[in-house]
C-alpha cells in the first residue's frame, strides 16, 4: 500500500533542503518498504543540493540509512516484513558484466539508476501528485523508502539504527577504500587527505590493515582531532604546516606507500600523487564536480610506476562487505558510534546540513 510521511526534499539548487510530506508508493515486483530508522547526512546529499553531483531536484535526498522492513513486493521471497536493514546505494544486480567480475560497486544497473528506481520510475510524489526523483537511487531522508531489493541488506537488528546506518555509505566507502580498494599492507605508510566522514573511516581502515604511519591532512583542527581518535599518528595543517607533500616526505623519507583523496578536488589530487614513493599507490575517494582536472608532471611517470586509481564506494560487495564491517564494530575494532557526534529529528534536516557545510560533525544522524 502507499503510505504518506516526511521526507527532505531538495526543491532548488543552491536553497536549503525542505522538510515535506509526500506519498510513498507500494512496492512493486522486487521491491521493498522500509520504514527508515536512522539516516546519515552525508557530504554527497550536500554536493546535490549545490549542483556539485548533477543529479537534478526535485529529489528526496539520503543514501546512508538503517531501516525496518515494512512491506515488500511481489516475488521478493528472502526478506520479510520485520527485517532489520541496511540501504546499499548500490543495487548490485548480479547479472552486469562488472558484477559478473565480482565488482559490484561498478554495476550497470547502477550507473542507470542515480534519480529513480532501477526500472526508470519514481515511488514518490508530492503532495500536488508530481513525482520526485530518487537521489542515488534510494531517497532515504525519509521516513519510508521504497526501493529495489537489490539495494537491501539484512543485518543483526541488535545493532544500533545510527551506526548500521553509516555503514552504508562512510564506512563502506572510507574503510573499502584502504582495505577493498588500495588493499592497505600491515607496517605501511598511508596518507589520508580529507577528514571529514569519508576521511575518518579511510583512517579507520587504514588502522585497522595495520598500517603504521596513518598521516591526516586537514585545514581543520577540529577535524584533525577526530583523525587522532580514529588512528591517524601524525597530523598536518597546511595552513600553519606549510605544503603537505614536503612535510609527507619529511615524515616518510621518499614519500607514503599509499594516499587517499577524500575531498575530491584536482589539486588535493595532485598531491596525493605527489606524496607517495615509486610504486606507490594514490586512490581518489572525493567526489568533485564535473569541471575539475588534475595536473601531473609527465617526465616522471614511467620513471616512478605509481598507481593512481579511484574508489567507487569502497570497491564494496555490500552483502558481503556490510556483515562483516558489523562484526568488527561488534568486536570492537571498528568505531561506528565514535562517528556519530551529533543526532536530528527530521524536522531539524535544514540545520543538519547547515551543520555539515560548518564541519561541525564527525557525522550527523537524523533519527526517526
Ligand atoms: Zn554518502
Ligand atoms: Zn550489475
Amino acid at each position: 500500500m502507499a503510505r504518506t510521511g516526511k521526507a527532505v526534499v531538495c526543491r532548488e539548487l543552491n536553497k536549503p533542503v525542505v522538510v515535506e510530506t509526500v506519498e510513498f508508493g507500494a512496492p512493486k515486483r522486487d521491491e521493498v518498504t522500509l520504514k527508515i530508522t536512522a539516516c546519515g547526512v552525508c557530504h554527497s546529499d550536500l554536493s546535490a543540493t549545490n549542483g556539485t553531483i548533477p543529479l537534478p531536484p526535485p529529489s528526496v535526498l539520503g543514501h546512508e540509512a538503517c531501516g525496518v522492513v515494512e512491506e515488500v513486493g511481489e516475488g521478493v521471497t528472502d526478506l520479510s516484513v520485520g527485517d532489520t536493514a541496511i540501504v546499499s546505494w548500490i543495487p548490485m544486480c548480479g547479472k552486469c558484466k562488472y558484477c559478473a567480475m565480482g565488482r559490484p560497486a561498478l554495476c550497470d544497473v547502477a550507473a542507470s539508476a542515480t534519480i529513480t528506481l532501477p526500472d526508470g520510475t519514481s515511488r514518490i510524489t508530492d503532495s500536488s501528485g508530481t513525482p520526485l526523483n530518487h537521489f542515488a537511487g534510494v531517497s532515504v531522508m525519509a521516513e519510508y523508502a521504497t526501493m529495489h531489493r537489490d539495494n537491501v541488506i539484512r543485518i543483526d537488528p541488535e545493532i544500533p539504527a545510527a551506526a548500521a546506518a553509516l555503514v552504508g555509505c562512510a564506512v563502506m566507502t572510507g574503510v573499502g577504500a584502504a582495505l577493498n580498494t588500495a588493499k592497505v599492507q600491515p607496517g605501511s605508510s598511508v596518507v589520508v587527505i580529507g577528514a571529514g566522514g569519508i576521511g575518518l573511516n579511510t583512517i579507520q581502515g587504514a588502522a585497522l590493515a595495520g598500517a603504521e604511519r596513518v598521516i591526516a591532512v586537514d585545514l581543520e583542527d577540529k577535524k584533525l582531532g577526530f583523525a587522532t581518535e580514529f588512528g591517524a599518528t601524525h597530523t598536518i595543517n597546511p595552513s600553519t604546516d606549510g605544503d603537505p607533500v614536503a612535510k609527507v616526505m619529511e615524515l616518510t623519507g621518499d614519500g607514503a606507500d599509499y594516499a587517499f583523496e577524500c575531498i575530491g578536488l584536482g589539486s588535493t589530487v595532485t598531491q596525493a600523487y605527489n606524496s607517495i614513493r615509486k610504486g606507490g599507490t594514490a586512490v581518489v575517494v572525493g567526489v568533485s564536480n564535473l569541471a575539475e582536472t588534475v595536473t601531473l608532471g609527465t617526465f616522471l611517470i614511467p620513471f616512478q610506476e605509481k598507481v593512481l586509481t579511484g574508489s567507487m564506494y569502497g570497491s564494496a560487495r555490500p552483502r558481503e562487505d556490510f556483515p562483516k564491517l558489523l562484526d568488527l564494530y561488534k568486536a570492537n575494532r571498528l568505531k561506528l558510534d565514535e562517528l556519530v557526534t551529533a543526532t536530528y529529528s527530521i524536522d531539524d534536516a535544514p540545520q543538519a546540513f547547515d551543520d555539515l557545510q560548518k564541519g561541525a560533525n564527525a557525522r550527523g544522524v537524523i533519527l526517526f
